[in-house]
């Protein structure tokens, strides 16, 4: 059977594969990338994705690389301010309220949030405009054989590709992770979270806000207006049974119930969007690379929805790849520069993983003595100015 050549193939198109195949694709590499779900580009399609992901500071770059930024920018809520309320108390009211403000450490907003069904339907659409980037939804990677100086892959239409690189951006069960045998550690917590948008009267002011009570952060990210009305992204993260409860309610019930949980702070929230539930879980590969092909985004890492790390890790992980390719492209997916990736990338990464859950199990916390002990650390560590600029830089991975 004849095979086709390429340069880089993808296997992924989510938000991560999507990106890669547009940065890799302007720098003039050959791309195929694949993925079997086509992607849902309308707000209220069924199947849409319902999160946003808020693209911080240093993912800019990245999406001006692609070819991205101009499409997204016109329909980006920036973000200036990251609230963070403690609500442990008796009553789920605020009872500490500190404010991160991106003006202590920039001129610019911490961020950029959109949604990601958005995001799809402009980065398919900045494919097409690629004469060197074959976009092929309904297919996925089946096989993949590697040698030392190709990678062997048999999509599921039965067509054969020779790469000189697999970038494996095809989620949390990679196919790819597996072909290599590259294991996972994995942590569970037994939680879930919804993600949904809402209107409400009062404005956000791009004030993206995480209140933390017990079973995991509630967190409201700014969104343009929506038919002029104020608009907010939420991920309301909660143990699992207690957020299948929630995304069965009566929609009155859950905007009541919801409305509380938000303390209240923007007036009453309404839901304009379905409930979507996604499990949450730590995870980490052993290796960011295997022979020829490179591991990004969930494949590689994956972290529950805290302090908006997972996409801008993910972009790292491609930013560093587009550097080493741009630096040797004859040495495209060769042992050195997939040494250089792993090396680059893994020990950041696991610290990243490491940090998210930890925070993620101090917002998890229910007795009230733990959740006095979680109020009290963000007091102490809000209250030093160097300290607090230090995590805001850490936060958006700069130094
Ligand atoms: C509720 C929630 C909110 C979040 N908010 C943020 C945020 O604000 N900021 C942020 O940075 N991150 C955020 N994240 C994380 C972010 O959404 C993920 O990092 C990102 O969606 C992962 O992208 P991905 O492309 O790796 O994975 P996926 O979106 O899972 O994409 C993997 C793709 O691979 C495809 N695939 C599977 N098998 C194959 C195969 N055999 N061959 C080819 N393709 C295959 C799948 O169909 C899928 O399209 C959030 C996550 C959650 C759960």
């Amino acid at each position: 059977m004849a095979r086709q050549s390429t340069d880089i193939l993808v296997s992924g198109g989510g938000v991560a594969g999507l990106t890669a195949a547009a940065a890799f694709g302007c720098a003039g590499f050959r791309v195929i990338c694949v993925d079997p779900e086509p992607p849902v580009t309308e707000r209220d399609a069924a199947g849409s994705d319902q999160r946003t992901t808020a693209f911080l500071q240093p993912s800019i770059p990245v999406l001006e690389a692609a070819g991205l930024w101009s499409r997204l920018e016109p329909h980006a809520a920036p973000l200036q301010i990251m609230r963070i309320i403690d609500a442990g108390g008796e009553k789920p009211e605020p009872r500490i309220i500190k404010d991160f403000d991106a003006s202590d450490i920039s001129d610019q907003p911490f961020g950029w949030n959109l949604p990601n069904w958005l995001l799809r339907r402009e980065m398919v659409a900045r494919l097409a405009e690629l004469p060197n980037v074959s976009f092929r939804p309904g297919t996925a990677t089946a096989r993949l054989i590697t040698r030392e100086g190709e990678a062997l892959v048999t999509l599921s239409d039965g067509t054969g590709v020779s790469a000189r690189l697999v970038v494996a951006a095809d989620g949390r069960n990679s196919t790819v992770r597996q072909a290599l045998g590259i294991p996972v550690k994995t942590l569970r917590y037994g939680q879930k979270a919804l993600a949904f948008a809402v209107t409400h009267p009062e404005p956000h002011n791009n004030v993206s806000t995480e209140i933390h009570r017990s079973g995991g952060p509630f967190t409201l990210v700014p969104l343009p207006d929506r038919d002029g009305a104020h608009s907010s992204a939420i991920v309301w993260m909660e143990r699992g049974p207690e957020a299948l409860r929630l995304a069965a309610l009566p929609q009155a019930e859950f905007e009541a119930a919801m409305t509380e949980r938000s303390c209240g702070i923007l007036g009453p929230l309404k839901l304009v969007s379905r409930r979507t539930v996604w499990p949450i879980i730590s995870q980490i590969a052993d290796r960011m690379a295997g022979e020829r092909a490179a591991l990004i985004a969930e494949a590689a890492h994956v972290v529950p929805p805290i302090g908006a790390q997972g996409l801008n890790m993910s972009l790292a992980d491609l930013r560093v790849l587009l550097d080493l390719a741009a630096k040797a492209p004859d040495r495209l997916g060769d042992a050195a520069m997939l040494d250089a990736y792993h090396k680059a990338r893994h020990t950041e990464v696991m610290a990243r993983v490491t940090g998210i859950d930890a925070l993620n199990r101090a917002s998890m916390m229910g007795e009230p003595f733990l959740r006095d002990l979680r109020a009290g650390a963000l007091n102490a560590f809000y209250s030093i100015a160097p300290v607090r600029r230090t995590l805001m830089k850490a936060g958006l991975g700069v130094r």
